[in-house]
């Protein structure tokens, strides 16, 4: 697929519209059109790597910083780990015995009370 074309390159960028919840000049995080559960969103990076296996050892930083947004993003939408019974899921499918349907990395962040109707 080229990036072009890539569906979360076109999102990222603006051409193609979502409901953001959060962007900076690395990633952007968005509401999933199908959500699995009570929140569902979605946190990409705005450069096009397909998955977790086709990562290069300088993406390295990139990912790290990704998952710090994580935890950031699950602050800013108040379903941070902050004792008791909060908290949330982050989910990497990956190729299509991960069940990956978009190939532009994507960490799926769920929370919310089950049962959930996917990625339970
Ligand atoms: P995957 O199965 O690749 O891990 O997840 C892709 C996710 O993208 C799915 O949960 C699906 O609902 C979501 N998705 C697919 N197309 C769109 C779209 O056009 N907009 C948004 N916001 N989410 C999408
Ligand atoms: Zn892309």
């Amino acid at each position: 697929m080229s990036q072009e074309k890539c569906l979360f390159c076109r999102i990222a960028s603006g051409e193609l519209p979502s409901k953001k919840v959060y962007e900076d000049e690395e990633f952007v995080a968005f509401h999933d059109i199908r959500p699995a559960a009570p929140l569902h969103v979605l946190l990409i990076p705005r450069k096009h790597i397909a998955s977790l296996s086709d990562l290069k050892p300088d993406d390295a930083p990139l990912l790290g910083r990704m998952m710090m947004t994580v935890g950031k993003l699950a602050e800013q939408l108040g379903v941070a780990y902050t004792g008791g019974e909060t908290g949330f899921r982050t989910v990497f499918n990956t190729g299509p015995g991960g069940g990956q349907e978009v190939y532009h990395l994507h960490a799926h962040i769920l929370a919310g009370p089950g049962p959930w109707s996917r990625m339970g």
